[in-house]
């Protein structure tokens, strides 16, 4: 399978299911980031996949202060789960796990440099001249009233200027849906889909 996503991420032509099973991170298109979201019972657990330039708008390796500094705050956002997927108050959520973390094209070379299929030519149209990267986020929360988890508002799209979509997953006891939130109309209704 590994083989099979790097053979067609040379020829760009990456399909959405392959992407979600070994994200490549050219496939991403600036703009869109991708959030799963899992129900169970009164905990959540939440992943967010986001372009480098959703977030702090460039994906180049941080070369000055500035460029270090805007990595940290967006960490220290990206951190705060509730300021950025705003829940109802009723439902009492707590953050008990968040964690958030640069991944760059290197760290995904590495590991693609132990598969023989990515030497030779292949190797050479990787697209090493296109630097991405994604920031990636993974947060647990948990809350005493899930009944009144009608909703989630994205305030994501306020304080990420150049966000403009989200694509997103729901797992429930009732099965896996897929959403599309963007930033026209930043919230997601959840009555009657948990
Ligand atoms: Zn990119």
């Amino acid at each position: 399978m590994k083989r099979l996503a790097i053979a067609l991420l040379a020829t760009a032509a990456v399909s959405p299911a392959l992407a979600q099973e070994h994200r490549e991170l050219g496939a991403h298109e600036h703009g869109v980031g991708r959030l799963e979201i899992a129900v169970e019972g009164s905990r959540i657990a939440i992943g967010l996949e986001a372009p480098g330039a959703d977030i702090v708008g460039f994906e180049h390796a941080a070369s000055s202060a500035g460029d270090r500094a805007a990595l940290d705050q967006a960490i220290a956002v990206l951190e705060k789960p509730l300021e950025l997927f705003v829940l109802p108050g009723g439902a009492q959520c707590v953050v008990t796990e968040a964690a958030a973390r640069l991944v760059d094209e290197e760290e995904h070379e590495h590991e693609a440099h132990d598969d023989k299929a990515h030497e030779g030519e292949k190797h050479a149209d990787h697209g090493h001249e296109a630097q991405h990267t994604e920031f990636r986020a993974n947060y647990v929360l948990t809350c005493a009233s899930p009944a009144a988890l009608t909703g989630i508002e994205f305030a994501y799209f306020k304080l990420f200027p150049n966000a403009r979509e989200l694509e997103i997953r729901l797992i429930s006891e009732k099965g896996a849906k897929s959403f599309e939130v963007g930033r026209d109309a930043p919230a997601l209704d959840l009555k009657g889909q948990l």
